[in-house]
């Protein structure tokens, strides 16, 4: 079977046994409380396996100065989903009710409002931590629904996602060990549930031909870890995880000082949540009473 075959079979055998609820978008699913369990499941192993019980949710969408002031426009503008509505008045309106009616693009009668959506759970962290961090840093427990516009047949790369952060943010030293402490952790974390995770040096989709330039980087200096699993036999290794290193990137651009008054380095680990559960599927069946006794115990399914 092809790529493309694949993907398509996981996503009906996912409508099929109820887990998925199609939207007519790609990338964008309804989701059962058969789904919804095991992520609820998934969540509370993640606090167990963390110790941080204390999760910060910041809402899917934010102020959309983060989105400037981060540098997201410049290095991943394709994958950025702005907040528009219609600022017009009476006058103006027939003009965009006809332009609908005709199924004329309509966009260009709306403007941009400050917000933007959530690319990643850490972004709407950042500004929150401007001034200087207490002595040890901190270490924040995110969930946020994250939007990015990746339109896919694939049912694992989906618009609207979300994602459990544990941010980071202190000295270079400190974050770069508290890091280096979850890999053996994070990979254990994912082989409890059956998985089979391989940590590969990855990139993000940076834009056009500066942003390979920009990945070269990511991959030499070893920022970007991704732990992977097999979904597909024909399609790319799928990313469940992954632990990043920004250097002092947000720690200067949102004026964050560490304790010593430093700028703060940051690093984050991030949960693709749909993705576990999907490769947790794709590894165990579609018969959620059938896994295997330890990963049901474990996710309170049983
Ligand atoms: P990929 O390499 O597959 O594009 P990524 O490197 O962009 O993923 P991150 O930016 O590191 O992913 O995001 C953290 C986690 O969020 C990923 O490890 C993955 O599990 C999940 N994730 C990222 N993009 C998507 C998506 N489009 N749909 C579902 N989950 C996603
Ligand atoms: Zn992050
Ligand atoms: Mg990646």
């Amino acid at each position: 079977m092809s790529r493309e075959q694949e993907q398509k079979v996981f996503l009906d055998n996912l409508l099929e046994h109820g887990f998925f609820i199609p939207m007519g978008e790609p990338g964008l699913f309804g989701r059962t409380s058969k789904f919804e369990n095991i992520i609820k499941g998934l969540e509370a192993l993640i606090v167990s396996a963390t110790g941080e019980e204390e999760v910060t949710y910041f809402p899917p969408v934010m102020p959309r100065k983060i989105l400037e002031k981060s540098g997201f426009m410049d290095s991943m503008p394709h994958l950025a989903g702005l907040v528009h509505c219609f600022c017009g008045n009476e006058r103006e309106l027939p003009a965009l009710k006809e332009k609908m009616a005709n199924k004329e693009d309509w966009g260009q009668m709306l403007s941009m409002t400050d917000l933007s959506h959530a690319p990643a759970a850490c972004y709407p962290l950042y500004p929150t931590l401007s001034g200087t961090l207490p002595a040890g840093g901190r270490l924040v427990h995110l969930g946020t629904t994250c939007f990015r516009h990746e339109p896919s047949p694939d049912p694992t790369r989906m618009q609207s996602f979300r994602m459990r952060e544990l941010v980071r943010v202190d000295s270079a030293d400190n974050v770069l060990d508290w890091r280096e402490s979850w890999f053996e952790r994070a990979i254990d974390f994912l082989q409890k549930l059956g998985l089979k995770p391989e940590r590969v040096e990855a990139s993000d989709p940076f834009f056009g031909r500066g942003g390979r330039v920009m990945a070269n980087n990511q991959r030499e200096q070893k920022l970007k870890f991704e732990l992977v699993v097999r979904v597909y036999e024909n399609g790319p290794l799928l990313a469940v995880m992954s632990l990043n290193y920004h250097q002092d990137h947000f720690g200067t651009q949102f004026e964050i000082k560490t304790a010593d008054g430093e700028t703060a380095h940051s690093g984050c680990m991030g949960f693709g949540l749909e993705r576990i559960v999907l490769a947790l599927i794709q590894r165990h069946g579609y018969d959620v009473s059938a896994w295997p006794s330890e990963v049901t115990a474990l996710l309170g399914l049983s």
